[in-house]
C-alpha cells in the first residue's frame, strides 16, 4: 500500500486513503506508513476540526477546507457535527456499496460522510430508543435537500423490508417530487431552490423498519406566485404542466403551452425560463407518478391541476376604469375559465374581484374598488389559493405517510429538518426578518444542546465541568418575540390598529419600544457615523451571526395578509373539493381577527423547538463553495462568511473548550498497546487500567489528558498526533 501511495496521482490516492481521526488507515483498513500518512495529511487536512492545533483560527479553518475541498473531499467533521461542501458534481460516494460501508459502524472508522450521521442517528434510535433528529442548515443551494435525500435515501436502503415497508418507502421518497413541484422554484442562486421550510418525520417500528411520517411546512414564500426577480421563475409547476401536460388535459384546463401567455410567468420570460439543469417535461412525469404512489386518485390530480391552472388564469384578469374611476374586468374569458376551474359562479368572482365588502356593526357595506386595489386583490387571491393549495398538499401527503399505530407497538421518531439558512441580502424585507428570526431560534437550541450533551458527558465520566465562554444569544430572541415589546408584538399591534398605521408608524413605534437594545438600530438612535449607512425606513438587527439591515416597507401588508371578505365568500362555496377543504366558512364568522403571518410563524416556530427539543439532535452545516454554481471552485470570500453564519467558530470553540478527544478505553488501548511492553501483545486486566499503564509509559503530562469512567480524555490534538506518530516508527 506504501508503494501505491507513493505512485499513485493525489487524486485516485485521495480515494484510496481516508484518513480516521487519528489513526491513519487505508479505505481497506491497513494501515499507511509514516510518510505517506503525514503526506496525507498535510495534503488533504484533518477529517476533524477538533484536531486542528489552531482551532481558533479561522484561516486555519478555512485552509483545512479548502484542501479537503480539492481532493473531493467534501465533509468533515466538528466532533459529531458534520460540515458540508457543496461540489456541484457527482461524486462516487453515495453508492449502496458505500452505504453499506458505513452501516453499524463507528465514526472514527469510517471517513465523514453523511451516511456516518444518519446511521449513527439510527443505531441511537434502535439500542437507546431515544427519538433523534438531524438538523440541516445552510444558505440556499449549499446542499440541505440534496442532503436530506440522501439521508432518506440511505434508510431506504439499509432499513429492514417488508412489502409494507416497501410502499411506506417509497411514499417517503415520492413525497419529495410533489412537494418540490409545488414548493420550489428557481432563483439566481439555486435551480432547485426550496422556497419553504420543511421539517419530515420518519417512524420506525420496533425492527426498525420505516412505517410512517408526517412532515410540517413552514412559511411558503407566497409572494412568487404573483412575482419574480429578474433572471428567477414562478414555483416548477407551471412550467412542468405546460410542458408536459397532454393536449387534452391542457384543453380541458384552457392553456396554452408557452409560458409566455401567462402573466405570472412572464417576468422569467425575460431572462431565460428553462435552464439545462431544469428539464420540465421529464419532471412532469416524475411529478405525475409520484403522485399516484402517495395514493392522489385521477380526479384528485384533475381537481389540483384545476386549481395550478386558476392560478394562471387569475393572472391573466385585466381590469380598466369606469367614468367614476372603479375597477371593471375587461377579460370575460378567463372568468369563465376560472368559474370552471374553481367551480364557482362566475359572476359572483367577477363581482367579488372589483369590490370590498366590509361587515360593521353587523351591517355589510359594499365599495367599488379601483385599478391599483382590483389588481391587489387579485393578487392576494391568486397567493391564498396558492399558499392554502399547498398546505392541503402536504396535508394529503402526511395522510398517505400516516403510520396505522397498532396500539401496543410504540415506534420511535427521526426527524430531518431542512430550514433556510441565515438570509442578508442588497435588500431585506419581511422574508429574511422571519427566515433570520429562525436562525436564531435553531442557534439557540444547539447552544443549548451542545453545551448540555458536553456537560452531560463530563458528568456521566465523572470529570469536572469547565465552564465555557459563549455568546447567548437569547436577548435576540427576545427582541424578536416578546410579548408587548417584541418586534413581532409591535408589528402586530400595528396590524390591528384601525385608521393610518403604516409601515413607518411601525417603525417609530419600534424606536419608542426598543430603543436603548444593544441589538437594535435606526437612523434616528444611530450615532453620526453609523447613521450613513441607515436609510430612514430601515431598522438594524445585530444579529448572532452578524448585522442584517431591513427595509420597513411592506412589513404591514405582509403581515396582514389580507384577502378581502367577499373573495373569501365566494372560495368558500366552491365546488373544487380542494378549494372547499382549504377555505373554512368558519373563518368567516369567526369573530376573532386571523393571525397575523408573523405570528404564525413564530407560534409554528415554537412548536418546532418543542419538537427538536425532544429529541436528540445530530447536526449537518452545509456550505456553498461559489456563486457560479460549479465545480471545483473554492471562493474564499463567500465561505469565510458563512463560516460566519453557521457559527462553525463557536461551534468548534464549544468543543474545544475542554478536551479535543475522547476514546472509550478499549478502543485507545486496541489501537495503541503496541507502544507499551507492559499492554503488548494483550492486557489482561480491565481496558482503564491497561490505558492508565500506557499513557503513563508514554510520559503523558497530568494537564494533557483525563480518565473518565469509560473513557479517555485528551485535551490537545498534538498529543494524540504524537502518540500516533510514534505508532508508526
Ligand atoms: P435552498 O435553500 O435554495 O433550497 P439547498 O441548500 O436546499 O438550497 P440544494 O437544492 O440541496 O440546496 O442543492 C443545490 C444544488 O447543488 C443541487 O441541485 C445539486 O445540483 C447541487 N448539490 C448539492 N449537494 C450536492 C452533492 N452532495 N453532490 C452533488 N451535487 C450537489
Ligand atoms: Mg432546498
Amino acid at each position: 500500500i506504501y508503494l501505491l501511495c507513493r505512485n499513485f496521482p493525489c487524486r485516485q490516492l485521495s480515494h484510496l486513503v481516508h484518513i480516521s481521526s487519528p489513526c491513519f488507515t487505508g479505505a481497506n483498513g491497513i494501515r499507511l506508513t509514516m510518510e505517506s500518512a503525514l503526506t496525507a495529511r498535510d495534503r488533504v487536512g484533518v477529517q476533524d476540526f477538533v484536531l486542528l492545533e489552531n482551532f481558533t483560527s479561522e484561516a486555519a479553518f478555512i485552509e483545512n477546507l479548502r484542501k479537503r475541498f480539492k481532493e473531493n473531499l467534501i465533509y468533515t467533521y466538528i466532533g459529531s457535527v458534520l460540515v458540508s461542501v457543496n461540489p456541484y458534481k457527482e461524486l462516487e460516494i453515495y453508492s449502496k456499496q458505500n452505504m453499506e460501508r458505513y452501516r453499524g459502524v463507528s465514526f472514527y472508522e469510517v471517513s465523514p460522510h453523511l451516511y456516518a450521521i444518519a446511521d449513527n442517528s439510527y443505531r441511537s434510535l434502535r439500542t437507546e430508543r431515544k427519538d433523534q433528529c438531524i438538523l440541516i442548515s445552510g444558505e440556499s443551494g449549499a446542499g440541505k435537500t440534496e442532503a436530506t435525500k440522501k439521508i432518506l435515501q440511505y434508510y431506504a436502503v439499509t432499513c429492514p423490508a417488508s412489502q409494507q415497508v416497501e410502499t411506506v418507502k417509497d411514499r417517503l421518497l415520492q413525497s419529495n417530487p410533489v412537494l418540490e413541484a409545488f414548493g420550489n422554484a428557481k432563483t439566481l442562486r439555486n435551480d432547485n431552490s426550496s422556497r419553504f421550510g420543511k421539517y419530515m418525520d420518519v417512524q420506525f417500528d420496533y425492527r426498525g423498519a420505516p412505517v410512517g411520517g408526517h412532515i410540517l411546512n413552514y412559511l411558503l414564500e407566497k409572494s412568487r406566485v404573483v412575482h419574480q426577480n429578474h433572471g428567477e421563475r414562478n414555483f416548477h409547476i407551471f412550467y412542468q404542466l405546460l410542458e408536459g401536460g397532454e393536449e387534452d388535459l391542457l384543453r380541458r384546463l384552457g392553456l396554452e403551452k408557452n409560458p409566455q401567455q401567462y402573466h405570472y410567468l412572464c417576468c422569467s420570460v425575460i431572462a431565460p425560463i428553462y435552464s439545462h439543469s431544469i428539464n420540465d417535461k421529464n419532471d412532469w412525469k416524475i411529478v405525475r407518478r409520484a403522485l399516484s404512489v402517495i395514493s392522489f386518485k385521477d380526479n384528485e390530480v384533475e381537481d389540483l391541476l384545476s386549481i395550478v391552472a386558476s392560478v394562471l388564469h387569475l393572472g391573466n384578469v385585466q381590469f380598466a376604469a369606469d367614468e367614476q374611476g372603479n375597477a371593471q374586468v375587461t377579460t370575460e374569458n378567463q372568468i369563465k375559465y376560472l368559474a370552471r376551474l374553481l367551480a364557482v359562479e362566475g359572476s359572483v368572482l367577477r363581482d367579488a374581484l372589483i369590490h370590498k365588502k366590509i361587515i360593521a356593526k353587523g351591517e355589510e357595506l359594499i365599495s367599488p374598488l379601483n385599478l391599483e386595489q382590483a389588481a391587489y386583490a387579485r393578487d392576494a387571491l391568486a397567493k391564498a389559493i396558492y399558499g392554502r393549495t399547498f398546505s392541503w398538499l402536504v396535508n394529503k401527503v402526511n395522510k398517505s405517510l400516516a403510520y396505522e399505530f397498532p396500539g401496543w407497538r410504540s415506534t420511535t421518531v427521526l426527524g430531518l429538518l431542512d430550514i433556510y439558512g441565515f438570509e442578508v441580502f442588497q435588500h431585506n424585507s419581511f422574508e429574511q426578518f422571519c427566515i433570520n428570526y429562525c436562525n436564531e431560534k435553531l442557534q439557540q437550541l444547539f447552544i443549548e444542546l451542545t453545551l448540555k450533551s458536553e456537560q452531560e458527558e463530563y458528568e456521566a465520566e465523572g470529570i469536572a465541568w469547565e465552564p465555557v465562554q459563549y455568546f447567548n444569544n437569547k436577548i435576540i430572541c427576545d427582541l424578536v418575540e416578546e410579548k408587548f415589546k417584541g418586534i413581532i408584538s409591535i408589528l402586530d399591534e400595528e396590524c390591528l390598529r384601525p385608521g393610518d398605521a403604516t409601515d413607518t408608524t411601525f417603525l417609530e413605534k419600534l424606536e419608542e419600544t426598543v430603543k436603548n437594545h444593544p441589538h437594535f438600530l435606526t437612523h434616528k438612535l444611530a450615532d453620526q457615523k453609523t447613521r450613513k449607512s441607515l436609510g430612514r425606513e430601515e431598522f438594524r438587527l445585530l444579529h448572532y451571526a452578524g448585522e442584517v439591515t431591513y427595509s420597513v416597507a411592506g412589513f404591514l401588508d405582509k403581515n396582514n395578509d389580507l384577502l378581502f371578505r367577499n373573495l373569501k365568500e365566494t372560495m368558500c362555496n366552491s365546488e373544487n373539493p380542494i378549494i372547499n377543504q382549504c377555505f373554512d366558512r368558519t373563518e368567516l364568522t369567526d369573530k376573532k381577527r386571523p393571525e397575523t403571518a408573523a405570528t404564525q410563524f413564530k407560534n409554528s416556530l415554537s412548536k418546532l423547538m418543542e419538537i427538536l427539543m425532544s429529541k436528540e439532535p445530530s447536526y449537518i452545516r452545509c456550505i456553498k463553495p461559489n456563486d457560479a454554481k460549479q465545480a471545483d471552485r473554492f471562493d474564499e470570500v463567500l465561505i469565510r462568511h458563512q463560516v460566519k453564519y453557521l457559527g462553525l467558530m463557536e461551534n468548534l470553540r464549544v468543543r474545544r473548550a475542554g478536551f479535543a478527544y475522547r476514546r472509550k478505553y478499549e478502543v485507545f488501548l486496541q489501537r495503541y498497546k503496541s507502544l507499551c511492553p507492559e499492554t503488548w501483545p494483550t492486557w489482561d486486566g480491565r481496558p482503564h487500567d491497561g490505558v492508565a499503564v500506557l499513557v503513563k509509559h508514554l510520559g503523558y503530562k497530568q494537564e494533557e489528558y483525563k480518565m473518565g469512567r469509560t473513557k479517555i480524555f485528551i485535551r490537545f490534538p498534538k498529543t494524540l498526533f504524537a502518540t500516533e506518530d510514534a505508532l508508526e516508527v
